[in-house]
């Protein structure tokens, strides 16, 4: 390399961009000048250019530390086509293969003249474990290290939404090797988690480089969703009308499985699912197919994404809420890289946050129960046994009775405390282990961190309920979370800014409409007079109320918890209506934006800006009084339509496949197929005995007697062998259920 050139040189001949982007050019010059340096970036501004342009300028290797495992072959590919000298030695890799890049990396730098062939390996990524390898850091001792990067940062923070307990050895290694200037990125990064970083590190007089958090191009929205079907007929809603590539972003695996399904088989849209319990080729698949543009929507757990940079996602849908306001814009941020308008959409049930708040629980281990996890080791590991003995957390769960969850928190801590010493494994889900004494004050020590931990969960939890309950601006509550002060500006901003537009513009309250779409005028139809009802209805009540309760209320009911509303204004005004139906129009106001919930297990309602608007302009609102169930009705309209495919797969079983079979050759999955099967069994158009073997279908029946209902099928799921599917189980809970009803 020659030192003529300059960093504006190579952004336009090795990477070929015409300009450096904020925030770039900046943190170059800080490092070149050996000043440690703190980058806080939104997704997708070019973090990564920084230290690999810093890189080709800088004498040493440069070693970037990720725990993206998966994205790194395709990281060094990137650099590879722009002549980088960047390898990467993680365990995908043989373990000849790894010696042999180590070879690399310890053989001497050669100065060239030109980026590309001759100058030896300068960039090498890996996962933070590997800092723990002898043979790494051996190799590593032997070369001038330049530049150490830590990219997500924020994973060092136990305050980060992603605190990884193996970031901790970064530090070690930073005192170890010595690099001449450290970098930390990351998207994400409260004011205090910044703080933490650049405390972990060692590096507390880092320049911060903190750019801007607005992404004017996005929009902001969140649907209320009262249950699991509203969420389902808001998607189909969302989807109909939704323009371009899209993700959503589902709970759970299962949840990506159905929706995937039921976009492609309801809605005809080429849609994947993508999570982590598919195999690699499966995911590289999926996210292949995505990316190439091949597929327009991938339903994914959160396992999607990092790295995602297709530039034209036109939306991102959350069909459940994340758990810090941090992962959901980090998540949301992937929709619109390219600039254009993209929207980032938020389906809140308040049963989003009374799950969080029972995982929260659920991963807290108390110190009794780290005593036990550390006795259980003690006994294991037999003095003589060495650091081989392999231990699973799922042997784990089973020797203590103490959850998985909690077991790998549980291993993450007495790690972290030295109370134990796992070393790096290929074998997955395998950990040789050492165990070191517990001491009585440093178990006091961990517990503390552990409820400290627990409340700061509670706390981002509290913060993202804001974020989904809130009457302001979205775009203002996620800026001033992440400390950015700059003007939240935006062309179209989010839905509260809009619904207050509507009102602002409406001096002449008749332009306030139920929705955008529709002409104003004044509520005239019994319909539209019942939706104001209601709304007036929860503005006058002076205390918080559940939706049954306000369906009571109009109905007029007496029963006895009713008493302290009889006095109400508009009692039993609806007393002609069905409940079902007033449900039905409480559920629509709610879905429509009129209503919203808050609270976490016992939800109760409130007006929202916009229903505040049309109950001041007593204008129009489009509902249905005679949709007794919208989500229902839409899911039978759903189901309708999908009634062809589930009687192709009876016709497919008739012939003779098996259910496996019939996944691949339609390619669905087999939980898809179990489902159409479950329901031939209980409209009796398929055998049982054609689809589930006897011996199970007994100790199914067996299960179902012991759990005393069918209602439920984990307590049935608890009591079976692990490889009993819960899709097996609903195709004997179904026929079950139908010989009960036979019976009775
Ligand atoms: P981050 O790590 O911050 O999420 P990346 O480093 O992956 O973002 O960069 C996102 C995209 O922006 C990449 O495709 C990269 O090539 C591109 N990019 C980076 N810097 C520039 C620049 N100065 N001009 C144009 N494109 C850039
Ligand atoms: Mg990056």
């Amino acid at each position: 390399m020659t030192t003529s050139t300059s960093p504006q040189r190579l952004l336009q001949e090795t990477f070929g961009f015409p300009a450096f982007r904020p925030g770039q050019a900046e943190a170059i010059t800080h490092l070149l000048a050996g000043h440690d340096t703190l980058v806080v970036m939104p997704t997708g501004s070019g973090k990564s250019l920084i230290y690999q342009l810093a890189a080709l300028l800088l004498p040493g290797v440069t070693l970037v530390i990720s725990p993206l495992v998966a994205l790194m072959k395709d990281q060094v590919d990137a650099m590879a086509r722009r002549h980088l000298p960047a390898t990467f030695i993680n365990s995908s890799l043989t373990a000849a293969e790894q010696s042999r890049r180590l070879r690399a990396l310890a053989s001497p730098l050669r100065p060239s003249p030109k980026v590309g062939e001759g100058m030896g390996v300068r960039i090498v990524l890996v996962a933070p474990e590997r800092l723990r390898s002898r043979a790494f850091r051996e190799a590593l001792s032997r070369v001038p290290l330049s530049l150490l990067v830590v990219d997500e940062a924020h994973c060092l923070s136990q305050w980060g939404h992603d605190f990884r307990p193996d970031y901790l050895h970064i530090a070690d290694a930073r005192a170890e090797f010595k690099p001449s200037v450290t970098l930390a990125m990351t998207a994400t990064a409260t004011p205090r988690v910044q703080d933490d970083i650049v405390t972990m590190l060692g590096i507390p007089q880092a320049e911060r480089i903190i750019t801007g958090f607005n992404r004017p191009n996005l929009t902001f929205e969140v649907l209320a969703a009262p249950d699991e079907r509203a969420k389902l007929a808001l998607t189909q809603a969302f989807l109909k009308q939704a323009e371009g590539a899209g993700i959503i972003y589902a709970g759970t695996r299962r949840d990506t499985e159905e929706i995937a399904a039921f976009a492609q088989e309801t809605m005809g849209l080429r849609a994947r699912y993508y999570h982590g319990a598919l195999d690699a080729a499966t995911r590289t698949e999926a996210q292949d197919a995505f990316m190439s543009g091949d597929v327009p929507l991938v339903v994914a757990t959160n396992a999607f994404g990092m790295g995602i940079d297709r530039p034209d996602v036109r939306f991102v849908l959350h069909y459940a809420m994340p758990g810090s306001l941090e992962a959901y814009y980090q998540e949301a941020g992937r929709a619109g890289r390219d600039g254009l308008p993209a929207r980032a959409v938020l389906l809140y049930s308040p049963k989003d946050s009374a799950l969080h708040e029972f995982f929260i629980e659920n991963d807290s281990p108390d110190a009794s129960e780290l005593r036990t996890v550390h006795n259980f080791l003690k006994r294991t590991a037999a003095p003589g046994d060495g650091p081989d003995l392999g231990v699973s957390p799922d042997a784990i769960e089973q020797a203590t009775g103490i959850g998985k969850t909690k077991v790998r928190v549980a291993l993450e801590l007495l790690e972290a405390a030295k109370a134990l010493r796992r070393m790096p494994s290929e074998a997955f889900g395998q950990m040789p282990v050492e165990v070191l004494p517990l001491p009585e004050t440093t178990l006091q020590a961990i517990s503390k961190q552990v409820a400290q931990r627990r409340e700061h969960k509670r706390a981002l939890l509290d913060i993202m309920i804001t974020y989904a309950e809130t009457d302001a601006c979205r775009r203002r509550t996620i800026l001033q979370y992440f400390g950015d002060h700059s003007p939240a500006d935006a062309p179209i901003c989010c839905d509260n800014c809009l619904a207050r537009e509507e009102t602002a513009e409406a001096g002449d309250p008749l332009s306030v409409t139920g929705s955008a779409l529709t002409p104003a005028r004044p509520a005239q139809s019994q319909s539209e007079r019942a939706a104001l009802i209601v709304l007036d209805t929860v503005a006058r009540l002076e205390w918080e109320i559940g939706k049954g309760t306000l369906a009571n209320l109009l109905k007029g009911s007496h029963a006895k918890k009713m008493q302290p509303y009889t006095g109400e204004h508009n009692f039993a005004k609806f007393a002609a209506l069905p409940t079902r139906e007033i449900e039905s129009l409480v559920e629509q106001l709610l879905m429509a934006g009129y209503l919203k919930q808050t609270g976490g297990g016992r939800p109760t309602l409130r007006l929202s800006p916009r229903g505040e608007a049309a109950l001041k302009a007593r204008a129009a609102i489009t509902v249905d009084l005679r949709v007794v169930q919208p989500a229902a009705a839409q899911r039978s309209k759903a189901k309708q339509q999908a009634g062809g495919t589930v009687a192709l797969t009876g016709q497919m079983l008739a012939r003779g496949l098996t259910p496996e079979q019939i996944a691949a050759e339609r390619a669905l999955t087999v939980y898809t197929i179990y489902s159409h099967l479950a329901q031939l069994i209980a409209d009796q158009q398929v055998e049982l005995d054609a689809v589930v073997p006897r011996d199970t279908q007994e100790q199914i029946r067996a299960a179902i007697e012991k759990a005393g209902s069918a209602a439920y099928l984990s307590p049935i799921k608890a009591l079976l062998p692990e490889e009993i599917s819960y899709e097996v189980i609903r195709c004997v809970v179904e026929a079950w259920k139908r010989e009960q009803g036979a019976a009775a």
